[in-house]
């Protein structure tokens, strides 16, 4: 009988990270891979809700937990803070990210006593290339993008053409990317400005050294979609990647897609009953992701943008940038707003079952943060979008949906901000919204988007260019492990 392929999945402690990871062991499970995810305590609770619960893809005792203790103590941290997403305020930002160093020895432990085959680890650990050289196994990245922005960003990182510009504002040329793409400084982040220095700085210097000498990238991307960048990457660049997404495409059912990442604050049924009852894509999806902070004046805006829209919304607020710091609930709402709204618009205080509100017909179009797996789920969803990044790589991933593909306009910021950016006046979003939903400019942008989500879903199933990927991926991992 052949050896089973054994990998372990060691994802960094934030949504963003470990959503996609989850799905990805779901498909590799599925595949026949027999798969540890490694993670910390508090963050297994809602790893194993999502893999247990209501999987029709999987079986689940096929995906282990290896759990490692989080060194809160050590670097400083309130017992039980875990997760990038309890991190409540930029302080504790660098305190967070010392502790993944300190995870080195416990996974190196781990790996010595269960010999995975390979091991698929964030980029924010750059010392797994190390363990994975002691043990003579392939060392996979992921760090949960798409190969237009690590493209973008190793270019730039390599040739630093922010150097020749007189200003923060003055665009260049990012070298080497095919499309002509322009960009600023002040979209780039902080830590890679020169003579830059902050808590940062060394830490991402060497995540990104140690990315480009590992053994390959697994990529939550299809060909199709990114087609050009995929080839810059292996043939420029000259690295191994194999692209096996959307993964977001691997959830199956409304329970499966409403439990994915965390439990919703609102009913997945509800919600379903009122979008049920819209035209179609008449609702806009206003979401920003995990991470992202607004302060009450930017949401108020926002509030202000969607009512003089005249759309129908679903509207996430996840957290209200000083509330937790000041320790007050803040008035971020116009006066009488939600009685106004009531019927025309929801507003979701907490997590939502995005996925499952993006593929319903009734949305027509989705505010997003641009954050990889939210970009991918609009793709997948095929709604076109508004581009409103934050911090990250966003705003690579705004350059692709905006002048790369065409499907998405930008609402205007123009700085990168570590946790909350620019000041965005309704007016801006007013406009924006009406771009992406009324005439013949957002049907364009919708049939493309349409087309694309066509597109995804072809390279998931049976010799598509995601599945193939992924066999071949396979294929390679087990000549090297039998
Ligand atoms: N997400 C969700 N409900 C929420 C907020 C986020 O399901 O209320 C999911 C979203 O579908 C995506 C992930 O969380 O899969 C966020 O990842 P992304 O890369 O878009 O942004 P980040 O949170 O890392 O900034």
């Amino acid at each position: 009988m052949e050896t089973q392929l054994h990998m372990f999945l060691f994802p960094v402690m934030a949504p963003g990270h470990i959503i996609p990871i989850v799905d990805m062991a779901k498909l590799l499970s599925s595949r026949g891979v027999k798969i540890t995810i490694v993670t910390t305590p508090i963050n297994s609770i809602s790893i194993s809700n999502s893999i247990h619960n209501n999987s029709k893809s999987i079986s689940p005792s096929k995906i282990h937990l290896l759990i490692l203790k989080f060194p809160s103590a050590e670097v400083g941290l309130p017992d039980g803070c875990e997760n990038l997403d309890f991190v409540t305020n930029t302080a504790m930002i660098p305190k967070f990210i010392s502790a993944f160093d300190l995870f080195q020895t416990p996974f190196e432990e781990a790996v010595r006593e269960h010999r995975p085959h390979c091991i698929v680890v964030d980029m924010f650990f750059p010392w797994a290339n190390d363990v994975a050289a002691k043990f003579g196994i392939p060392r996979l990245n992921f760090h949960g993008t798409g190969f237009f922005s690590t493209c973008a960003s190793e270019f730039i990182r390599i040739h630093e053409p922010y150097k020749h510009v007189s200003s923060e504002t003055e665009p260049f040329f990012i070298p080497c990317l095919p499309g002509e793409i322009t960009f600023t400084k002040m979209k780039l982040p902080e830590f890679m400005w020169e003579n830059y220095k902050n808590d940062l700085s060394e830490f991402m210097k060497r995540a990104h050294e140690a990315n480009s000498k590992c053994y390959g990238l697994v990529m939550n991307s299809f060909y199709e979609l990114e087609a050009e960048y995929a080839e810059c990457y292996r043939n420029v660049l000259g690295r191994k990647a194999w692209h096996i997404g959307p993964l977001s495409l691997y959830n199956k059912g409304i329970e499966e897609k409403a439990q994915r990442g965390n439990k919703s604050a609102i009913d997945e049924h509800e919600c379903l009953k009122w979008l049920d009852s819209q035209k179609p894509n008449s609702v806009v999806y206003v979401s920003f992701g995990s991470m992202a902070k607004f302060n009450a004046d930017q949401l108020k805006e926002i509030a202000i943008g969607l009512e003089a829209s005249e759309k129908f919304f679903i509207w996430v607020v996840r957290k209200v940038k000083g509330d937790e710091e000041k320790g007050e609930d803040k008035d971020w709402l116009p006066e009488g707003y939600e009685e106004r709204m009531e019927g025309k618009g929801m507003i979701i205080r907490g997590w939502a079952p995005q996925v499952l509100i993006l593929d319903h017909p009734g949305v027509g179009g989705f505010v997003t943060h641009c954050g990889w797996n939210s970009t991918l789920e609009g793709v997948a969803a095929g709604v076109p979008m508004v581009t409103w990044p934050v911090a990250a790589e966003q705003f690579y991933n705004e350059k692709l949906l905006t002048e790369v593909l065409k499907i998405g306009v930008g609402v205007g910021v123009q700085k990168w901000v570590r946790t909350v950016g620019d000041f965005i006046k309704s007016e801006a979003v007013e406009k924006a919204i009406r771009r992406v939903m009324e005439g013949k400019e957002a049907e364009e942008m919708r049939n493309k988007a349409k087309e694309l989500a066509e597109m995804a879903k072809k390279a998931i199933t049976e010799n598509g260019s995601s599945y193939s990927d992924l066999e071949a991926l396979i294929k390679e991992l087990k000549s090297f492990a039998f």
